[in-house]
């Protein structure tokens, strides 16, 4: 029986559990570990789909963790899971947990796949850092192991390949992630435009490793790009792909280079391309990566392609708003039916919207692609009894035209054609009868997007702004190091707007001028104090103010480790500020009964300790911090009853 198999971490990798098994034990040889694990020497372990689970965890007496749980936590399979059909997965999670596992990669499919598997196991940096500043030590993240993954989720910086060759773990060597494993400094650094896909792409897999997906049909991701294709003109209603576009949309989304770094390259010319196969009727399964490529290509958040219906309605659910303005139901959904034709030149569908409370009827061709088309007018096909009458009236009392129009909401020639055509009098000048008709064209005025997007864009652009007033001086590279939100939330959404208002690449010249410390050390104490005062602003969970950490959002990592005794300012001002372990701790304790109370979940020591990563053993000040809060919070709650 195994009493000191250690806990694990959050993500940890099965393999890293063994490997830190082996270590704590000392004295065993890797042959000798196995047998503990797993009762017999001709068993293996395996970084991705380990084998014979149910023996482990049988041998695991004192831990209740169960061999589902194994699977789904600390293996790789979920990530394949959802693009496996259904009996075909069964037969895989049972092979996991009864035998050793020899044919689970070929059922996978992940064999047949051109995506080949790493060479080393892999870590991110920064990740590391966390984890010795949480846990003291690291460990193998299972996310940084999928392949496609080459971008940190969490820290959008590349992930590195250790010193540990996956050959090696697999035969027979336990192999652990520690500062000498994973210190590698030779990898490449990647442009912004590489991250910046190479992280969504890094989301959506962790987003699908995550959360616990059901298997599904091997053609049911298929239906789903379809109709996404249809939206965007590039499949035909009648389910036709047109290969052509859809070659030349996807590479213009996506650069070759960012696409050979995933090994997902196309080519139009090959029959059997990825690219085409993947939205044929198929009997092979496609690797992760290839999916979570489409999806990203779609800009839709992961979770669209697991739950939202399938079937293709171009104009959303409904019901529909009335377009009319001086409709009582104006912009309010009030249609409840809409007939949907199909253009006999494009083939694009078109729906026409009747109101019952005006009579105003519009269509517009579709489908809507985003939430601002729901408002707009396509033609008026009727003007409804209520404009008619209203028009009569306004006539009648001989109004100027130009009043009418702004009564009405619609532009002068609108409201002249249409009294032309009811054969009302009017002094006002104009257009003959005749010609008036043949146009038939009406402008009625559109709603503006009500969406907060205009809203965000402000407060960026003012963030960006006064920043650049603040720190005059400064590059880019250093702005963004001070609101990484804001810059990260423009580049994505305000691209050229962030282009012509940010600092212009200035080619220092050479100087022999003598560094002016004093000056030197002022300028950064400025900035460090900016960073502070905006520590974590963007972070989702609190992070640890370490000189350390500080020096490398600063970009100053050399000059404030070589420098120190010439920047007194800035090294007084960092020494107050930093956190030691226990502040930080403390910080984590705060924030994680924060977010229980934010979810309504009770809080509890044990859950306090669990959620902020903590041992019972933590030093007595944090220990008296969390009851002391827990004791609070009880308070609280006894006062409410
Ligand atoms: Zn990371
Ligand atoms: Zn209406």
């Amino acid at each position: 029986m195994l009493v000191h198999f250690p806990t694990p971490y959050p993500d940890e990798l099965l393999y890293s559990l063994f490997a830190r098994y082996h270590k704590n034990a000392g004295t065993l040889s890797p042959k000798q570990t196995i047998k503990e694990l797993f009762g017999t020497i001709t068993n293996r372990a395996v970084v991705d789909l380990q084998g014979n689970i149910g023996t482990l965890t049988q041998r695991l007496k004192t831990s209740k963790i169960s061999s589902q749980e194994v699977i789904e936590n600390h293996t790789l399979y979920p990530i394949y899971r959802p693009f496996i059909p259904p009996d075909r997965s069964n037969d895989i999670i049972k092979s996991m947990i009864q035998n050793n596992g020899g044919s689970i990669h070929t059922r996978t499919g992940i064999s047949a796949s051109n995506i080949k598997p790493f060479n080393y196991l892999r870590y991110c940096p920064s990740c590391c850092e966390d984890d010795f500043d949480k846990y003291g030590e690291t460990y193998w993240h299972r996310i940084h192991q999928v392949p496609g993954v080459l971008v940190c989720p969490i820290h959008s910086v590349p992930i590195r390949n250790s010193s540990a060759l996956i050959k090696h773990a697999n035969q027979h060597e336990f192999i652990i992630a520690n500062k000498i494993t994973c210190s590698n400094n030779a990898e490449r650094i990647l442009p912004l435009e590489l991250i910046k896909p190479l992280f969504e792409l890094a989301k959506i897999l962790q987003w699908i490793l995550n959360n616990n997906l059901r298997p599904r049909s091997l053609n049911f991701y298929r239906t789903h790009y379809i109709e996404r294709l249809k939206e965007r003109g590039l499949a035909t209603y009648s389910n036709r792909i047109r290969k052509k576009e859809w070659y030349s949309s996807f590479q213009g989304r996506f650069n070759a280079e960012f696409l050979e770094m995933i090994q997902s390259e196309v080519n139009i010319k090959e029959d059997c391309d990825w690219l085409t196969m993947i939205m044929q009727k198929h009997r092979r399964s496609f690797h992760p990566v290839r999916h979570a490529l489409i999806m990203l290509y779609f800009s839709e958040p992961a979770e669209c392609f697991f739950d939202r219906p399938i079937k293709h309605l171009p104009f959303g659910e409904g019901p529909w708003r009335c377009l009319n303005k001086i409709c009582t139901e104006y912009n309010q959904n009030v249609i409840k039916n809409e007939s949907i034709t199909y253009c006999n030149e494009t083939k694009r569908p078109v729906g026409t919207f009747c109101c019952n409370y005006c009579g105003f009827i519009y269509s517009r061709r579709g489908p809507d692609r985003q939430s601002s088309d729901s408002f707009k007018i396509g033609r008026v096909k009727e003007f409804g009894f209520l404009f008619d009458q209203k028009l009569r009236e306004l006539t009648g009392e001989g109004n100027s035209l130009r009043y009418i129009a702004s009564k009405l909401a619609v532009d002068p020639m609108t409201v002249k054609r249409r009294a032309l055509m009811l054969d009302l009098n009017f002094s006002w000048e104009g257009e003959k009868k005749e010609e008036a008709l043949k146009k038939e064209c009406y402008s009625f005025s559109s709603v503006e997007e009500q969406d907060n997007l205009s809203s965000y864009k402000n407060k960026h652009r003012t963030v960006w702004t006064e920043l650049q007033l603040e720190f005059a001086d400064y590059s880019k590279t250093q702005l963004r190091s001070l609101r990484p939100d804001t810059f990260i939330w423009l580049y994505r959404n305000d691209e050229n707007w962030l282009k012509d208002n940010s600092p212009k690449k200035v080619r220092k010249a050479p100087s022999n001028k003598r560094v002016d410390w004093e000056l030197r050390d002022k300028e950064i104490l400025h900035q460090a104090q900016y960073l502070i005062k905006n520590w974590d602003k963007s972070n989702q969970k609190p992070t640890r103010r370490t000189i350390t950490s500080i020096a490398r959002l600063l970009n100053k990592t050399t000059m404030l480790s070589t420098y120190e005794d010439k920047l007194p300012l800035t090294m007084s001002y960092l020494h107050k500020e930093v956190e030691t372990l226990e502040d930080f701790q403390i910080k984590r304790v705060q924030w994680v009964i924060k977010e229980l109370k934010k979810n309504n979940e009770e809080v509890r020591e044990w859950k306090v300790y669990r959620k902020a990563g903590l041992r019972k053993s933590v030093a007595k000040r944090v220990q008296n911090a969390i009851s002391e809060a827990v004791y609070i919070y009880e308070l609280d709650e006894k006062e409410h009853l």
